[in-house]
């Protein structure tokens, strides 16, 4: 499936926009110099080549894809000979300059050229001049020039279209926004299934499923100035290729390729087919991570590669990375998404009123949602991201408004006993002394159970602070009070965890703790959900699970979430309405992600907050660095170290977002590497997220009782997991983590009374860097919030994932305060107005 080609047939006869024209004449023109100078690429073709395709990006797509068609001959001029070079060059100036004219494109066949203007403007026409009579012979066309009388055939089908940078035009409307996806051609079934396990059903889902990141692929890296841990562009020519057959269906191919400044390797397992489409001295142009080989030499792994440059959507531009599930794969997404956004996005309905959009400079939906897939520039991305941003802020502002009233008019139903005597009970309990913050918070939370509506609280506190131990007083006031309580993780690590904790607890006061989780057997939740019903359990705590339609509770008082951000606003609501009768029981969510005090009342309206601002005495403070991938070893030496010294330690392996498949794999690689290299000898055991829950606790298990010294883990050990006598954790390639989650994955460590250390290990740019040694000289999580907001670099935007406000999809509260505002006092004014169809999922009660 190409779609470029047809795109460009399609459009072959587009009169150009003005600044088509004066594109093309300046390449003509930069072609002409180049002529001039003997042809002696002293100006760097590539760069040239690479800024015009940017430049290009700018315009329609039809007019996009003809011009860069017409330098395609270009590509890898370095590397060709004098009379070579002569030759393309007065190929592409010709058509360029008929561009430049204003006149139809080389898409179509020469004999169907439109004509050309007789006289053409001196500044514009391509003159190649005469250098040691060794000059190709002009195309015919070029030098017969025509009257301009002859009327061109337009194509132009949009009004919106070409002419305008703003809205490209792609390929004719062949569906709709509700179109199914396997109607798609290209899509088909097998694919269906993998979009739909994704929540991806028509053309609109697509269109609305934005990258998860970007990718810079717009500068070459000379091969020579590769270093190992970054990602790079590079154009190469192929001088050999290699195929070994290891073992059966075991197949490695290396390509050794060069450029003018050295060599590199590239290679690839596991997939034959790559080497039927390699071929000596071919040129290609490659897209990937360098490593170190054997040596000091560098080879790439599996890169992404082309041969054809000006074609391809994944190359030359920034490019969009999306969440990919088995059976997808980037390349794939890039083709089909370069095709349907330009075309479809337009049919996207505007839900922002005009007045708005003029009043803060904000784009259209149309332009946005396109501009975000295919931003031209990072600039670009981050306008069409403000735009989403204040379309979803303002979208849950009108909710507000719609909804005033809301919770606090409902009654409570369930009635607590006397809370001084339970908590005075609860504190005899514990082996420990709450600190001050827990004894303020559970004041707080005994105030909102005496009132007469249902408790709303969010508890925030930073990692390790001791959040748990309030869950268990919440559940624990419930219980006495003769209600059942429920405790929600989002991992079956985490639950497990609270499980072993709360019974080991709670149980000797005599309360019956059970635990839920969706590894069981379908009999042992139907019986364990049996005894919920029958109020023969009294405490809860589980997963996902607990929401599931089989769990019905007999008399649910409390609901707590643990990291409420990694659930659903759904999922959140679930659970409180669990209760059995038609009532909402009370609600506690708990939080280790920064959100200033301010923010939250403005979101979240009715929600009240606890905060706990002081760690557990006997901490020490954690020492976290920065290293450079070459001092690995001396971090694995103290690693070793620490390890006989009785501690043991987490190495987390790079984050890779796009798939959790390939994440794991790579997890499984490092381990083995690891154990049969600098931990010989030491118990290395492996977590990952495609592991069985059963499997991932009895690692887990085994690593809180020191049966192994050092967990290797993907994120699955990012939330919650609690084990003191870990004193080290070292994060791989870190720049690739946000600041908040680097700062949850140290928040695994330094939890008992040893000295704790946290590594960053990472080959970075500047901007990167910058972000890893922030987090490393801050420790309080609030501060890390805020220096992320003045780091947060390109590609980088999507801060929200992470941002503890899960229902935001673009918007991020601590960057788009300002958005925030606004939007708080727009949408009163147009409240009343506004369609309820055009408010979608956002009319639902969003918040828990
Ligand atoms: P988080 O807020 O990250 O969820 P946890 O609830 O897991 O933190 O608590 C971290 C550790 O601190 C646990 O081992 C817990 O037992 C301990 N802890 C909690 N409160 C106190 C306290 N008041 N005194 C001493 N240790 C405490
Ligand atoms: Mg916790």
């Amino acid at each position: 499936m190409d779609s470029s080609e047809d795109i460009t047939a399609a459009f072959a006869d587009t009169e150009y926009s003005a600044q088509a024209v004066d594109l093309a004449g300046r390449m003509a023109a930069f072609l002409r110099r180049e002529y001039a100078d003997g042809c002696r690429n002293r100006f760097n073709m590539d760069a040239a080549l690479l800024s015009f395709i940017r430049r290009a990006q700018d315009l329609p797509r039809s007019e996009e894809m003809a011009l860069r068609r017409m330098v395609k001959a270009l590509e890898g001029y370095g590397r060709l000979g004098l009379g070579k070079r002569q030759y393309c060059l007065v190929q592409t100036g010709q058509q360029l300059a008929r561009a430049a004219r204003g006149g139809g494109s080389s898409a179509a066949p020469a004999e169907d050229a439109p004509p050309q203007a007789q006289a053409a403007p001196e500044s514009r026409s391509y003159a190649p001049p005469r250098k040691n009579g060794a000059v190709t012979p002009p195309a015919p066309h070029a030098a017969a020039a025509q009257t301009e009388a002859v009327p061109r055939l337009s194509l132009r089908t949009a009004p919106s279209g070409a002419g305008t940078s703003s809205g490209p035009v792609a390929g004719p409307v062949l569906y709709k926004l509700d179109t199914p996806v396997e109607r798609i051609r290209g899509v088909g079934i097998t694919k269906r299934a993998v979009f739909q396990k994704q929540g991806l059903y028509t053309i609109q889902d697509l269109l609305l499923s934005f990258p998860v990141r970007w990718e810079d692929r717009t500068k070459f890296t000379p091969a020579a100035d590769l270093r190992p841990g970054a990602y790079e562009l590079m154009a190469l020519t192929v001088m050999s290729v290699q195929v070994q057959r290891r073992a059966a269906k075991k197949v490695l191919i290396e390509a050794s390729c060069y450029d003018e400044s050295g060599s590199v390797k590239l290679v690839w397992f596991n997939q034959p087919y790559i080497a039927k489409s390699l071929r000596p001295q071919m040129q290609i142009y490659v897209y990937g991570k360098a490593e170190y080989d054997t040596g000091f030499s560098i080879k790439i792994s599996a890169p992404e590669f082309t041969d054809r440059f000006s074609f391809s959507p994944s190359f030359g531009r920034i490019v969009p990375i999306y969440k990919l599930s088995t059976g997808l794969y980037q390349s794939f997404m890039h083709k089909l998404m370069f095709r349907l956004v330009p075309t479809y996005a337009k049919l996207l309905p505007e839900t922002l009123p005009e007045p708005l959009l003029k009043k803060y400079g904000l784009m259209s939906k149309a332009q946005a949602v396109t501009k975000l897939h295919w931003p031209g520039s990072f600039e670009e991305m981050g306008n069409a991201q403000r735009r989403l941003a204040f379309e979803e802020l303002f979208r849950i502002q009108i909710h507000t408004a719609k909804r005033r009233s809301g919770l606090r008019s409902r009654r409570r139903s369930v009635k607590y006993g006397d809370l001084d005597a339970i908590a005075a009970e609860f504190r005899s309990l514990i082996p420990f002394k709450l600190t001050g913050a827990q004894e303020r918070t559970i004041k707080e939370i005994c105030e909102n159970l005496r009132q007469d509506y249902p408790m709303n609280r969010m508890l925030q506190g930073d990692v390790g602070s001791g959040k748990t131990i309030i869950a268990a007083f919440a559940a624990f006031a419930a219980v006495r009070s003769g209600y059942q309580a429920a405790i929600m993780a989002p991992t079956e690590i985490l639950a497990q965890q609270h499980f072993n904790k709360l019974a080991g607890l709670l149980e000797p006061a005599g309360i019956r703790v059970t635990h839920l989780r969706g590894s069981m057997t379908k009999k042992t939740k139907m019986r364990i959900a049996a005894s919920i019903a029958a109020g023969e359990a009294d405490l809860a705590v589980g997963t996902h699970a607990l929401i599931q339609d089989t769990v019905e509770f007999l008399n649910l008082g409390m609901a707590v979430v643990d990291e409420q951000h990694k659930f659903g606003v759904l999922q959140r609501q679930a659970l409180k309405h669990k209760s059995g009768n038609e009532t909402i029981c009370d609600a506690l969510l708990m939080t280790a992600t920064p959100i200033p005090r301010t923010m939250s009342l403005t979101i979240y309206g009715d929600l009240d907050l606890s905060r706990l601002d002081e760690l557990p005495p006997g901490r020490m403070p954690i020492k976290s660095s920065c290293v450079a991938f070459r001092d690995l070893d001396k971090v694995y030496r103290f690693i070793i170290d620490q390890i006989h010294e009785g501690r043991q330690a987490y190495i987390v392996c790079p984050l890779i977002e796009e798939s959790a498949n390939m994440e794991a794999s790579a997890a499984v690689a490092e381990a083995e590497r690891l154990q049969n290299t600098v931990f010989r000898g030491l118990r290395v055991s492996l977590l990952h997220g495609r592991m069985k829950a059963a499997q991932k606790e009895e690692i887990m298990e085994a690593f809180r009782s020191r049966e192994s010294d050092i967990l290797i883990s993907t994120t699955v050990i990012e939330v919650g997991v609690d084990v003191p006598n870990a004193s080290i954790i070292l994060v791989q390639d870190a720049n690739h983590f946000g600041m908040a989650q680097l700062h949850q994955l140290r928040g695994r460590i330094g939890r008992g009374t040893y000295q704790s250390y946290c590594f960053f290990a990472a080959s970075a740019d500047a901007n990167s860097l910058r972000k890893l040694e922030a987090v490393a000289r801050l420790s309080d999580g609030f501060e890390v919030a805020e220096e992320d907001l003045d780091i947060r670099g390109p590609g980088d935007y999507f801060g929200t994932r992470q941002s503890g406000f899960p229902e935001l999809q673009c918007a991020d509260l601590v960057r788009d305060y300002d958005l925030l505002e606004a939007a708080k006092q727009e949408a009163p004014l147009y409240a009343d107005s506004y369609p309820d169809e055009l408010l979608g999922d956002d009319g639902q009660d969003k918040f828990f």
